[in-house]
């Protein structure tokens, strides 16, 4: 017997719910039927990303999403300044290269998280930039950035500012409204419990200016514009990945009803759990301002991080992520986002002690488990 148990940052466990609805026989897209469907999945939508903005269900990764939202967000005269600390932050500098968009590709330490007054800093020395975009939890190094610190350097400074999300909506405390962030974009495989398919992109009523101007942009499959017309009458440009949708509505109604403040909770004991029973056998916690959305550990003296991910999934049916790039081989990652909650975390970390032990490495075992468990009594105590 081997269970699948999903630990990684991205696809991430889905709701047997969820998963059950998808499989109910299904209708066309172009009826009344699916019509209301997306009109309750914006809605609860908005309230999962804390946004009155239009929100748009895009079929594609949230890779697409972004794509859009960086195209259209960046007309000719503008300049685009993207804040790069991991994988994620790259990837949007290299699409607006690709796309002939006019960047500033500023690189952070991996593992590093960026301060808001050095995004005043390079903003205060180039004027010409139009637009900023961050990575709130960048998931390749585990690491958080202080959103609401930038998001109001950004707005005293009349930018526009672009968020992935990917790894921080309906994880993460988040509200793009107060903290004048433009655009956030998500995608379904993260935090909201589905398979991939499908990205999510919220847009300001001053982001839409820009991208309404924004008449020649080279995008077609996805131009935002053309998204959000069809999408006032609950509409999609083009086949839009229904059956997604329709689970979509099944896991948003767990956040909601969970409440979006009570998941965040949730999800920052799952990771303090995980950190302190790390910490309790040997592990060290990576990241500098570590995301509590995704941990990433490097390994004891002497303990080869392939070797623990190899152990807990070939034993245990426990799926981790590794590192990247120059990461490659030095840490473990573990998701705290998907269905999973604080006891599923114990039995990562039981996983963790028993790869440990079986890898020879000099430990109190148990200690990993007696230090998550600590953590899970006191907070829930409070
Ligand atoms: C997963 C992830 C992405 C990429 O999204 P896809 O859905 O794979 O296209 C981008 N940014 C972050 C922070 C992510 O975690």
């Amino acid at each position: 017997m081997k269970k699948i148990r999903l630990f990684t940052p991205g696809p991430c466990q889905t709701p047997e719910e969820a998963l059950i609805e998808m499989a109910r026989p299904f209708e066309h897209h172009r009826t009344d039927w699916f019509k209301d469907l997306l009109k309750d999945c914006t809605k609860k939508l908005q309230k999962v990303i804390k946004t009155d903005n239009d929100v748009l269900i895009i079929t594609g990764s949230g890779t697409a999403a972004a794509e859009g939202a960086i195209v259209g967000c960046c007309p000719p005269g503008s300049k685009l300044l993207t804040i790069e600390g991991g994988k994620f932050g790259q990837r949007w500098g290299e699409i607006a290269q690709q796309f002939g968009i006019e960047v500033t590709r500023h690189a952070v330490p991996w593992g590093t998280a960026i301060q808001p007054q050095e995004v005043k800093a390079l903003l205060d020395a180039d004027p010409a930039i139009t637009a900023v975009m961050v990575v709130h939890s960048e998931t390749s190094t585990a690491t958080a950035c202080d959103l609401e610190g930038i998001g109001k350097v950004t707005g005293d400074a009349g930018k526009l500012l672009l968020v992935d999300g990917i790894t921080s909506a309906g994880a993460l405390p988040l509200y793009p409204d107060k903290w004048n962030v433009d655009v956030v974009i998500t995608g379904s495989q993260k935090a909201l419990m589905l398979p991939p398919g499908l990205g999510f992109v919220s847009v300001s009523d001053r982001a839409w200016k820009v991208i309404e101007g924004n008449a020649k942009q080279s995008t077609y499959y996805l131009n935002l514009a053309k998204a959000r017309k069809a999408a006032t009458k609950y509409d999609t440009p083009y086949t839009p990945a229904h059956l997604l949708v329709r689970g979509l509505n099944i896991t948003l109604d767990l956040l909601l009803d969970e409440g979006i403040e009570n998941v965040w909770k949730r999800v920052a004991t799952m990771a303090a759990m995980t950190r302190a029973a790390g910490e309790a056998v040997g592990m060290k916690v990576f990241s500098k301002h570590p995301s509590d959305s995704v941990t990433a550990f490097e390994a004891p003296n002497g303990i080869d991080v392939g070797e623990i991910s190899k152990f807990l999934k070939k034993r245990y049916g426990i799926h981790t992520a590794g590192g990247q790039d120059e990461l490659k081989g030095r840490i473990i990652r573990f998701s705290h986002m998907g269905w999973l909650d604080e006891l599923d975390m114990l039995v990562a970390i039981g996983g963790i002690e028993q790869a440990l032990y079986a890898l020879g490495h000099k430990f109190d075992i148990g200690a990993g488990v007696r230090a998550a468990q600590a953590v899970l009594a006191e907070r829930s105590a409070k």
